[in-house]
Parts: structure tokens; sequence; C-alpha cells
């Protein structure tokens, strides 16, 4: 493991647009707002900008409208999740910055024996934060965001799925630094290979399988040659060193073995415990009016044991709702401040259908492959 650390850099004071503070209106203010537009107004014509030279220097043998087709859907741009966004996870992150952040910002101090890895799956129950991760990866680590679902791969752009892959990861590399990130990845590493597999869905298995390796090799390849400086093709094909395939999955036992190995680093990412659930409770209050003292917190915390933090804020989201639902057609009158705050009895009537999505016998199994083949976040 590495142990020098980059300074990190400070988090920017601009607007965010996709956290869960920014869905809630109260947090923003008209000033938050007009800049908001503005800034995203910006990005959208640097990025529109941007993909037109992309397309214009595609790499060969790189098919156009799959190229297209990844600037379209499959680049995040814009939208940014920070790790202050995320509650907790704090192994996770560390991991994460030591895998991917840092080596992304300083290629130079990670070489040889702190060469970064290519792979990392985060897993763990569904709503845990994997996904909110990868785009902190993203946005941290100043990287391209490629997010792709696996199953999407297997159905969506069946048929074209294997041009989409090979563009994929070239793409990522003329890009670089990139993420990879691929949702949902048991679907495409599933151990049902053999004659139960669709034809199909084993050839994209083998294509991602394929390109992944060249990448591993061209990163290799590059770490070689960099001391006598690249040739014209190796920059021509970009910078593999700085791509990595970043996984997540509810299912990690779907993945086959050999698949799983390639995954250096597989991080668990747990349910949240009580402090990460009372961080997060606040923080999505913070932004309402509400009565939730020091003690109602405390037996929230204490009833949200078992929860996800996106079963929580489905919570909050419904308990938020209580003092508009009591007032049925009432609620098209009365201004805002004459709503009433919210209270622990919007929970507690949330809490009747708001349930936590893993159950105990589910979480076990998590907790035995993580001890088997995973690090413990
Ligand atoms: P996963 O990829 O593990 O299924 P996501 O990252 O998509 O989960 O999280 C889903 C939603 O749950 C997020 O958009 C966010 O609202 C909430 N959430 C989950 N984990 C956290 C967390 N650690 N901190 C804050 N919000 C979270």
């Amino acid at each position: 493991r590495a142990t020098q650390q980059p300074p990190q850099r400070r988090a920017k004071a601009r607007p965010r647009k996709n956290t869960v503070r920014a869905k809630l209106p109260e947090t923003r203010t008209p000033d938050d707002a007009a800049s908001s537009a503005g800034s995203s107004e910006t990005e959208s014509d640097e990025w529109h900008e941007r993909t037109r030279h992309i397309m214009k220097n595609l790499p060969r043998g790189v098919d156009e409208s799959a190229a297209r087709q990844l600037l379209n859907e499959i680049v995040i741009h814009g939208d940014e999740v920070h790790w202050d966004d995320i509650a907790g996870l704090e192994v996770a992150k560390l991991a994460l910055k030591e895998t991917v952040v840092y080596p992304f910002l300083r290629p130079d101090l990670f070489m040889g024996l702190r060469e970064p890895a290519r792979g990392m799956l985060l897993f763990g129950p569904p709503g845990t934060g994997k996904t909110m991760l990868a785009r902190a990866v993203a946005t941290e680590s100043k990287s391209t965001f490629f997010a792709i679902s696996a199953s999407s791969l297997t159905s969506k752009y069946l048929g074209e799925s294997e041009k989409l892959v090979r563009a994929l990861f070239a793409l990522a590399r003329m890009l670089a630094p990139s993420i990879i990130f691929v949702d949902e990845i048991d679907s495409l590493l599933s151990s049902r290979s053999g004659a139960g597999e669709h034809e199909a869905t084993r050839r994209i298995k083998t294509e991602f399988l394929i390109q992944w390796s060249d990448l591993a090799r061209a990163a290799a390849g590059r770490e070689v040659s960099s001391s006598s400086g690249s040739s014209e093709k190796e920059r021509e094909r970009g910078d593999a060193s700085r791509v990595l395939v970043l996984a997540a999955t509810n299912l990690p036992w779907a993945i086959d073995d050999a698949a799983r190995r390639r995954f250096v680093r597989r991080q668990y990412i747990p349910l949240p415990e009580a402090w990460v659930r009372k961080r997060q409770l606040e923080r999505l209050l913070s932004c309402q009016k509400h009565e939730i003292g020091e003690a109602e917190m405390e037996r929230l915390v204490a009833v949200t044991e078992g929860f996800s933090g996106s079963d929580i804020t489905a919570l909050a989201k419904d308990a938020a709702m209580g003092p508009l639902r009591s007032l049925g057609e009432k609620v098209l009158e009365l201004r805002p401040d004459e709503i009433r705050p919210i209270r622990f009895e919007d929970f507690e009537a949330s809490l009747l259908t708001i349930r936590p999505s893993v159950s105990r016998e589910g979480l076990k199994q998590y907790e035995d492959w993580a001890k088997e083949f995973g690090e413990r976040g």
C-alpha cells in the first residue's frame, strides 16, 4: 500500500447538483439556482465542443455509432458527487483514494511496487452508496466517468454490445484518466456460463475480459517504456495506465471465480452503522422544518438499524410528506410557512410501510462472502 499521499484537493465551493441536499428545494437560494443553471449551460457547451473533437479524432477501428452512443448515454458529465456527500464508509473512501484517486492525480508516484490496481469491486447490499462512491471517485480524481449497467449491455445494447465494449475501452484510454464503472457486474461475469448461457451474452463477456486484459498489458508496457518516452502509436492509443474498471454488485457470489480474481481489490460496502445513520438523517433533515430533538434522533437511529442508505433516504422522504398528508386538499392553499414541522410521529407512520430492503439472513450472506473474499469497510 502506498504511504505517500499527495496533498488533497480542497472541496470545491461550487453548487452541487446531484446530491441528496440539492434534491430538497429548501437548500437552494435563488442565487444558487441561477449560478447552477449558468454553470450547467457552460458545462454542456464545453461538453458539446469536446464531443465534436473526440468524434473527429476517434482511434482507428472504433465504431462511430458506438462511440456516439457512449458519449451520449454512458459518459456522465456535469452532476458531481463529492466525498462529503456520502455518509460514513470511511474505510472504503480511503481504499478508493489510495487505489484510484492518488494514482490518477500523481501517476509519477505510483509506479513499480506502487502500481495501481486495474480493477476494484464494490460489493454489498443494495442502496449502500456503491454508485455514489464510484461517482465521487470520478469527481475527486478528475476522471472521465463511464457508467454502464451490465444488464443493459446484455439486454438494451445486445447485438451492438461487442462493438460498444471495444469502443468503451478505446474511449476510456483516449479520455484518460477514466473510470469505467460497471454496475450489476454479476450479470456480465456470472458463473452461469456454459450450456445455459446465451451465446450473445457469452460473447460480450469474452470481449469485456479481452479488452480488460489488453488494458492491463498496455498499462504494464507503458510503465516499462515510459522512461525511454512512449512511441507515437502508444500515444495515439491513449493512456492505459490511468483507466480503472470499477464494478459494483449486490450479488458478489454470482461472479465466476476467474473473473472475481481479476478484481485485485474487493471492498465490502456494508449497511450504515448507528453514527452514519445519524449523520445521514441529520443531513436529510437539516434543510427541512422539523421537531426532531436529540432524544428523538437517538430513537430514530435505533429503529433504523438494518436500513441501507437508500432505505433511510426513502424513509425521510416519506416522513417529510407527513405534514402535507394530514392537510388533504388544503395543501393547495397554504403558504410554505403555514405547513407544520416534521415530527417523530411522521417517521413512526412511515416506518409502517418503509422497511429495510435486506433481511438478516441476506446480510449474513454478505458478511460471509466478505470474510472469505473481501476487504471490510
Ligand atoms: P448502490 O449503488 O449501493 O445500490 P447508491 O449509491 O445508488 O446505492 O445509493 C442510492 C441512494 O441511497 C443514493 O442516491 C442516496 O440517496 C442514498 N444513499 C445510499 N448510501 C448513502 C450514503 N452512504 N450516504 C448518503 N446517501 C446514501
